[in-house]
Order: C-alpha cells, then sequence, then structure tokens
C-alpha cells in the first residue's frame, strides 16, 4: 500500500514558517501583498480566490480581491493591471483562469509585470524556467517538486512520465524534473499507447482534468503517482484524475483528492510572494 503524500500537511507546515518569515518582516515594515483579480462569476474560481485569500490572510499577507464584472472589457483589465503593476502595497499580481471568452488570456498574462507574476505564466517567467534558471514557477509543478524533496522521492535518472502538456501544468512539470536529471516523457490526448507509456513511469504525473481516468493498468508496481485533476463527480463530490482507491496499494507513494497537490499550489503562490516582497522592497 503506497504512502500518502499529504498536501495538507505538508502546505500547514511550509505556510506556518512563512507567517514567522512575514512576522519578522513586518518588524522591518515590509508587508507583502497580493492582488488577485477576478474577472466574472464562475464558481469554482470564486471558491479557489476565496481560499487564496484565506490562506494569505492567514500567513499575514496583505490581500485584495478585485472582482470585477463579467462584461469588464479587455482594455479595463489590462488598464487595472498597469495600475497595480507600478502599486508598491502589491508584490504578487494574480490574474484567476479562466476568463471570460471576450479576453485574450495571452495578452492578460504579458500585461503582468513579470517581476510580480507570481503565478509564473509570463512567457519571461516561461523562458526562464526553460533555460533551466529559473525565477517564478508556476504554482502547482513547484508545489509538487515540494513534495518530492519532503518525502524524499529520488528523481534523478528516474522516468518520469507526464500525462497532459497545458502551460500551467504539463509543461513547466517536464522542465522542473527534467532539471533534476529525471528523463521526461510527456504525453497528452495524442498520444498512442497511453497505458503502455504510462506504466514505464517510475514517477507518474497525471494532469488532465478527467475523473478517474488512470486506472491500475496505467501504473507500474512501486510508482510514485501524483494527481493534479480536480474534478466533481456525478453527486458533486472532489475527485481526481487517479482511481485513487485502484491505483493506491499498486503504488509506492500517491497523493490524494482533495489534500493533495492543491494546498500545495496556493502555498508556493504565497511562497513567491513573500520572496518577491523581499526583493522588491
Ligand atoms: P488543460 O489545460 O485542460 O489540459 C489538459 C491536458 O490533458 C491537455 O494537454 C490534454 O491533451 C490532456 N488530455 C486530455 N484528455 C486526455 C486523454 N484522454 N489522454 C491523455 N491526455 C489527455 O488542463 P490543466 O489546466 O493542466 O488542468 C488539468 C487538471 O488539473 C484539471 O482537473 C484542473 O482542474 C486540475 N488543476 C489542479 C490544480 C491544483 O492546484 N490541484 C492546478 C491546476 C489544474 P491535448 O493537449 O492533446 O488536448
Amino acid at each position: 500500500m503506497a504512502q500518502i503524500i499529504n498536501g495538507r500537511e505538508l502546505a500547514d507546515k511550509i505556510q506556518a514558517e512563512l507567517a514567522m518569515e512575514v512576522a519578522e518582516m513586518k518588524e522591518k515594515n515590509i508587508v507583502p501583498g497580493l492582488v488577485v483579480i477576478i474577472v466574472g462569476e464562475d464558481s469554482a474560481s470564486q471558491i479557489y480566490v476565496r481560499n487564496k485569500e484565506k490562506s494569505a490572510e492567514k500567513v499575514g499577507i496583505f490581500s485584495k480581491i478585485d472582482r470585477l464584472p463579467a462584461e469588464t472589457t479587455e482594455q479595463e483589465l489590462l488598464a487595472k493591471i498597469a495600475t497595480y503593476n507600478q502599486d508598491e502595497h502589491f508584490h504578487g499580481i494574480l490574474v484567476q483562469l479562466p476568463l471570460p471568452a471576450h479576453i485574450n488570456e495571452e495578452e492578460v498574462i504579458q500585461a503582468i509585470d513579470p517581476q510580480k507574476d507570481v503565478d509564473g505564466f509570463h512567457p519571461i517567467n516561461m523562458g526562464h524556467l526553460l533555460i533551466g534558471k529559473p525565477i517564478k514557477i508556476p504554482c502547482t509543478p513547484y508545489g509538487i517538486m515540494k513534495m518530492f524533496e519532503a518525502y524524499d522521492i529520488e528523481l534523478e535518472g528516474k522516468n518520469a512520465v507526464i500525462i497532459g502538456r497545458s502551460n500551467i501544468v504539463g509543461k513547466p512539470m517536464a522542465q522542473l524534473l527534467l532539471m533534476e536529471n529525471a528523463t521526461v516523457t510527456m504525453t497528452h490526448s495524442r498520444t498512442k499507447n497511453l497505458k503502455e507509456i504510462a506504466k514505464a513511469a517510475d514517477i507518474l504525473v497525471v494532469a488532465i482534468g478527467k475523473g478517474h481516468f488512470v486506472t491500475k493498468e496505467f501504473v507500474k508496481e512501486g510508482a510514485v503517482v501524483i494527481d493534479v485533476g480536480m474534478n466533481r463527480d456525478a453527486n458533486g463530490k472532489l475527485i481526481g484524475d487517479v482511481k485513487f482507491d485502484e491505483v493506491a496499494p499498486l503504488a509506492s507513494y500517491i497523493t490524494p483528492v482533495p489534500k493533495g497537490v492543491g494546498p500545495m499550489t496556493i502555498t508556493m503562490l504565497l511562497e513567491q510572494t513573500v520572496a518577491n516582497a523581499r526583493k522588491l522592497k
């Protein structure tokens, strides 16, 4: 039976350390600030944003949620971002995705000052990551790397297979694993023989957004399985991309959903905000 990688517990530990760091910074009159901009009423996004605000406040970060109506134009949103780029109270700016269809996500991401891009999605930050010299790292794969570290999971020379090639998870995950000398295979919806490829993995990271897609047929005995997926089943329950009950007996380590990758994502956002406040002070 796999050891469960407890993302909630690790996140709480890191957040407690961040809270101490923030308290020390405040003694020197440095108050880390994070602004989260949300456009429209997407209910999942509203929950994510509230969770980010709660966690930010818990560690002592000055946080603001800027809620904009769904009909906000791209120009209006870009103007807002330009204001926050100049505002010294905020060391981190995050625009909650997805945005309404009439707004071009790429334009918006590129409008954020790369120095304040605590999500790590700006092409400049992506570029630094690609050349192996990251400055800001997308929070989900960053959180997963912290999990490997905390659980002493060896990556060097290991076969790592990633299912999903999004810019926010799969691609940066591949680069981070490569930097730790894993042998990385990227797979996606057009991959042939996905089960066979996945079954060769020592480290399997799944980020596709399809509930319980990965069954025991995808997993080698002793593999480390990281489940990024957040999906709702027919009863509205939060489930991962991995069929946990079936895969856990086979794996050596596994992340649950909830209390796995999710809390670590938020924690890395806070960490990058605090680090930035120190740097930009
Ligand atoms: P995304 O942008 O929708 O990308 C999904 C990826 O999965 C694509 O590359 C797609 O392939 C691939 N894919 C879809 N169906 C597949 C299949 N049947 N076989 C193989 N590959 C398949 O998703 P995302 O933003 O990376 O998110 C993925 C999941 O992670 C979602 O459930 C999301 O909610 C969750 N998530 C969780 C966190 C967290 O903090 N826990 C953070 C971010 C995302 P193509 O490129 O070929 O279309």
